[in-house]
């Protein structure tokens, strides 16, 4: 079989251009910048090798020389789209510095220097493809093994376009003009992979992207911006299996404000609104780096803390008294705000039901005890059965109770 050669890149330039429409369509339809810059670099990678195949055998080397240079604008724009896709700017000296390099090495070097030219043609696109793989290698260290694709195929790209040189270099030929035909049918053939590899690449990771997006949506609260009771749960799964590795206890917190709804009442939903919010700040504020918030209801707000009970206890109170003193107004009037909280603290890898079913015992005890406090179950809960039978036949068992004394009605 003989592969033709202008045949062969005019089959390149056609996927090329294809994939660099279908890239921009994308780009358009997501929003997502970064598919527009791999988009135009495909469309100039396209228009680089047309006018090369074209151009060249009338013009010859020289036209070879230039198109070379704005090939290596194209591959600045594959590091750059990878660059904008993790959220950074383009890096415009880097885009032109190649083609730069490019054209200095050629016109210091004198014509029979032919070898090195490519040497170093080869080292400029090797480097660019190293700098894309290190972009993309370069977020979310952990979940490398599903990432191996986007470091693997440039990479791939880079190491194939140096293996002629350095073989060359190893082993010259002494039929440099057929070995050097092979070598262009194996680009133009290196070329279409690469060109298909990277679509899969960037389309992998734009959908890993979006599925990471939607995951983080479907567990935040948009008001507030804390955890939603989903990803509240999820979230404590989580500390809870690593905590009880190291056999260490956890605590849990509940919070409801008091009287919420007269708030609502008086002062209208959208004031309702900003209390939420402002409860919210109060709530992470307070509480530390590695302690878990969210709201998992209306009114309520739950946490979770890698601590024993009485430092939950001293959290807690914490978050009480700030919110009691944080003097939010409603049309210059002060709104006096307070909250109950039930705190719960269990052995090394309790259940999450099990300690929040006994921290809303507790809590069920501050709002008896007259709001605006903290209340503490004594003790430790085991089992979810165990925790709902005593919440249902007594809520009397001992408390240990902090804050104010007098709840304060805000009605
Ligand atoms: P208590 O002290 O016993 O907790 O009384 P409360 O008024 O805080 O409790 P209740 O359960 O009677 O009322 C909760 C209110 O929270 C009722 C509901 O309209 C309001 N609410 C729930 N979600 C939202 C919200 O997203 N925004 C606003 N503004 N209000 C909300
Ligand atoms: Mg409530
Ligand atoms: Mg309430």
């Amino acid at each position: 079989m003989s592969l033709d050669i202008s045949t062969l890149f005019l089959v390149a330039t056609l996927i090329c251009a294809l994939l660099g429409v279908m890239l921009h369509y994308f780009g358009r339809q997501e929003k997502m910048p970064a598919l527009n810059w791999w988009g135009n670099a495909y469309l100039l990678g396209a228009i680089t090798v047309a006018l090369w195949t074209i151009l060249s055998p009338i013009f010859g080397e020289a036209i070879t020389l230039a198109m070379a240079s704005i090939g290596f604008i194209a591959c600045g724009m594959m590091w750059n789209a990878a660059r904008v896709f993790h959220g950074l700017k383009p890096n415009w000296p880097g885009l032109f510095l190649g083609a730069l390099a490019w054209l200095a090495a050629v016109a210091s070097l004198p014509p029979e220097q032919e070898a090195l030219r490519m040497t170093i043609g080869a080292a400029i696109v090797a480097a660019y493809a190293g700098l894309t793989a290190s972009q993309l290698a370069a977020e979310r260290r952990k979940s490398m093994h599903r990432r191996w694709p986007t470091i693997v195929v440039p990479l791939l790209h880079g190491a194939a376009l140096m293996l002629p040189i350095v073989l060359a270099d190893l082993w010259p030929s002494p039929h440099s003009g057929f070995a050097g035909n092979v070598w262009v049918v194996l680009f133009a053939v290196e070329l279409v992979l690469y060109a298909i590899g990277t679509v899969f690449v960037i389309f992998m990771l734009v959908s890993e992207r979006s599925v990471s997006l939607h995951k983080t949506a479907a567990s935040l609260d948009p008001l507030t911006g804390m955890l939603n009771r989903r990803g509240f749960s999820e979230a404590c799964a989580r500390m809870i299996e690593r905590e009880a590795m190291a056999g260490r206890p956890v605590s849990a917190l509940i919070f409801d404000i008091d009287h919420f709804k007269s708030i609502n009442d008086r002062f209208g939903h959208p004031a309702g609104d900003e209390v939420l919010k402002l409860f919210a700040a109060i709530v992470t504020n307070s509480l530390r780096i590695s302690d878990l918030s969210g709201r998992i209801g209306g009114e309520e707000f739950a946490a979770l803390l890698p601590c024993p009970i009485d430092e939950a206890v001293t959290a807690a109170d914490r978050v009480r008294e700030a919110f009691q003193n944080c003097g939010i107004e409603v049309d210059d009037a002060p709104v006096a705000t307070t909250v109950s909280i039930g705190v719960a603290g269990g052995p090394a890898a309790v259940e999450l039901e099990v300690l929040l079913a006994a921290a809303d015992t507790a809590l069920y005890q501050a709002k008896r005890g007259g709001r605006n406090r903290v209340v503490a179950t004594v003790e430790q809960p085991v089992s979810l059965e165990e925790s709902r039978r005593k919440a249902a036949q007594t809520r009397e068992h001992q408390v240990v109770a902090r804050g104010s004394e007098v709840g304060q009605a805000v009605a």
